[in-house]
């Protein structure tokens, strides 16, 4: 296991703002929101970053977008959006796998 800051989370090391888990995922408010509801939502597994996910991972990766469904229908979200960043290149600065959940305010593409 990687010790990343959001492994701490998992383990309750550090707090969090949790709105959803369970065995495999868990989804927590970003504490630097880019829109008025942001959240995360990562596995338990501890895969740093997309392109480290493998074959393995099909079912996990798939269940990791129905969380972020059901999550968005908890907050009441109908439009929003989903991003992985995959590599520093790519904005991520925590490589452990997360996607953002983003919504509350409209998006415009491309993203930038
Ligand atoms: P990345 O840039 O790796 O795709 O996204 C990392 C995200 O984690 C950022 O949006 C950042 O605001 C969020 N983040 C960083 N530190 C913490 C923290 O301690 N708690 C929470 N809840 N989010 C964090």
């Amino acid at each position: 296991m990687s010790d990343t800051l959001f492994s701490k989370i998992i383990n309750r090391e550090i707090d969090a703002d949790i709105i959803y888990e369970d065995d495999q995922a868990l989804a927590f408010r970003d504490i630097n929101p880019q829109a008025p509801t942001h959240f995360l939502v990562i596995p338990k597994k501890a895969i740093p970053k997309l392109s480290d996910a493998d074959e393995g991972d099909q079912i996990l990766l798939g269940y990791l977008l129905l969380v972020a469904r059901r999550v968005a229908a908890q907050e009441g979200l109908e439009d929003y959006r989903l991003n992985i960043n995959n590599g520093p290149g790519a904005s991520q600065t925590i490589f452990h796998l997360h996607l953002h959940v983003l919504g509350g305010r409209s998006f415009s593409w491309p993203p930038g």
